[in-house]
């Protein structure tokens, strides 16, 4: 099992629009190489909880995360 970077969690945001809690954990087997969430998985996430308490501190990890996802962009995706 492995924890998901807040990368991986911006990324499955942006795909479902759903937030993953801190901290939670993914076989391998679901994951890409750069350890993101396989699309096909994505799709599969289940829903917990359709409210959750966004802290300022993890508004702000989300919005570094964006920062992160569009300076990678022009190296890391086509
Ligand atoms: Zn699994």
């Amino acid at each position: 099992m492995k924890v998901l970077s807040v990368e991986a969690t911006i990324d499955i945001y942006m795909k479902r629009d759903i937030l993953i809690p801190r901290g939670a954990r993914s076989c391998s087997v679901h994951l890409t190489e750069n350890f993101y969430v396989k699309d096909d998985q994505v799709d599969q996430i289940p829903i917990v909880s359709d409210s959750i308490e966004l802290k300022n501190e993890k508004v702000k990890e989300i919005l570094d995360g964006f920062k992160t996802r569009e300076n990678q962009k022009s190296s890391l995706f086509n």
